[in-house]
């Protein structure tokens, strides 16, 4: 796997690149006020060049953070372009088939001692460590760069199935359990290794998930939205955690069956006699420990955020330590409930709250589509619609048109506005997650120069601090990405 010759192409790839092009970094825009930042993988700069991206980065988007994906086995935040959609106007022109993912950087053994996944380094560009690579070259230019990751692996690594959750039937899923102590301890142990082995500006974690509750319901833009059979998670030591909160965990698993009889039938159209709202409330009030055990799952990723915060800074108090928050925050009620922002800001530098608006439209809807098929399919489209946007502070076009309009540059505006009152107060900064050609559906909306640069402009009204644009310079085009640096100089000279 660590072969040293794709090792040695891969450096002499990044040094070819870097000599063909001269450094322009000293001749960029000058340093914006503004955190201004990118997600980026390690392909990015095998493909272009250190030097070469980091000239485009600055000149193009007056990018001055990188967000490097150094930690995911998935490939939202890594890798080339997602094999079937347009590939971009830059980088190499054909798919990566043979993404792997793992730790990008080099991992340190002496960190994972108390966990069975094993730190493995991604295999995908030999021997190559992109932080060992990127971190210096940014640093000259004065960029900083935070090191970002996910909980996404993959089910054929060694001892992860030990790891997985377990399901309504104790069936095990691709998801590892966040009270599974080797979950928590591998990650304590990465960002550990991250802080202690590398000089890093920062560390960005992520985690896409949520309950049973919502999962079981459907509340997601998912598709297909996950099966109310495979809600999770019932592990030995969930069970014996929510035991101790004083939650029967029979109990539980009981009310989930109910749950999951309610929603096979209402996506088999089946309307119960009193309505699916009404039959819903019914199981709930009867099993409240549907929305305990939600909340389980919730307390317990917030004491992962809480452990890595204190992991980080108990090692080097000055370096940030921040979350990606979901774009389900965008539609699920639950969901955003969930996202207490005053109780996150206990352990938050930052957060990136995800705002993608061109995107947004098609998840919108998606996401419509599911809730609209169980709790809520007694209203219309249009009527959930209306129920949605006034519930959640919208103002948007109605649910034939999003996913070809997309949502506007004023739901970005709204949702930088929202989150800053939530943690008004502490000293949370917030980052507003912009959407740069995350691929859509063909004949859905997609992303334009003039519409990133409103949504960064946005932002930027709303007050926010920072944008991180997203998900990956990968699957960017160029003159999009230029757009957002436009927002960022009209910025500059009007402020
Ligand atoms: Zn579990």
């Amino acid at each position: 796997m660590h072969n040293s010759d794709v090792s040695r192409r891969a450096f002499m790839k990044l040094t070819g690149a870097a000599l063909a092009m001269p450094s322009l970094g000293e001749t960029a825009a000058p340093p914006s006020s503004k955190m201004i930042g990118i997600q980026i993988g390690a392909i990015s700069f095998v493909d272009e060049g250190t030097e070469k991206v980091l000239d485009l980065l600055q000149q193009r988007a007056s990018v001055n953070t990188l967000f490097l994906a150094v930690f995911t086995y998935g490939r939202g935040i890594a890798g080339r372009q997602i094999p079937g959609y347009p590939l971009p106007d830059h980088g190499k022109q054909e798919y990566d088939l043979h993404y792997h993912g793992g730790n990008f950087a080099t991992p340190h053994p002496q960190f994972y001692k108390n966990t069975v996944i094993q730190p493995a380094h991604a295999p995908d560009h030999g021997n190559l460590d992109i932080l060992a690579e990127v971190l210096p070259v940014a640093k000259k230019r004065g960029m900083k760069v935070i090191c970002w990751m996910e909980d996404v692996f993959r089910p054929d690594l060694p001892n992860i199935d030990q790891v997985q959750e377990r399901d309504l039937y104790g069936r095990k899923m691709e998801t590892l359990c966040v009270n599974h102590p080797s979950y928590r301890n591998f990650f304590t142990g990465l960002v550990e290794d991250f802080a202690r082995s590398y000089d890093i500006d920062g560390i960005m974690w992520g985690s896409e998930r949520q309950g049973a509750l919502s999962n079981g319901l459907g509340a997601t833009h998912d598709t297909p939205p996950i099966d109310p059979g495979n809600v999770t998670c019932f592990c030995e030591f969930c069970r014996k955690k929510a035991a101790e909160r004083g939650i029967n965990p029979e109990r539980a698993r009981q009310g989930f069956l109910e749950l999951e009889k309610f929603v096979r039938a209402a996506r088999g159209g089946k309307r119960p006699s009193d309505g699916y709202f009404v039959q819903f409330s019914r199981i709930l009030l009867r099993y409240p420990e549907l929305a305990a055990w939600e909340m389980l799952f919730t307390d317990s990723l917030r004491e992962t955020y809480a452990a890595l915060y204190q992991t980080v800074k108990t090692i080097k108090p000055s370096v940030p330590v921040g979350w990606h928050i979901w774009h389900n925050n965008s539609f699920n009620p639950i969901y955003r409930a969930e996202q207490d922002w005053q109780e996150l800001s206990r352990y938050s530098d930052f957060i990136k709250v995800v705002m993608y608006n061109n995107c947004g439209g098609e998840r919108m809807a998606l996401y419509l589509n599911n809730i609209g098929s169980t709790l809520y399919a007694d209203l219309s489209k249009q009527q959930l619609t209306e129920f949605t946007y006034e519930v959640m502070g919208y103002r948007e076009p109605g649910y034939e048109q999003i996913p070809h309009t997309g949502l506007s540059a004023d739901y970005v505006y709204r949702e930088t506005r929202r989150a800053l009152e939530g943690v008004a107060g502490s000293r949370t900064q917030i980052w507003s997650g912009i959407d740069i050609d995350i691929p859509t559906e063909p004949g859905h909306s997609k992303c334009t120069p003039q519409s990133v640069k409103d949504a960064v402009t946005a932002a930027f009204r709303a007050g926010a601090p920072g944008v991180i644009l997203s998900r990956k310079y990968s699957e960017m085009r160029l003159a999009n990405l230029g757009g957002a640096g436009d927002a960022v100089r009209e910025f500059k000279l009007s402020s």
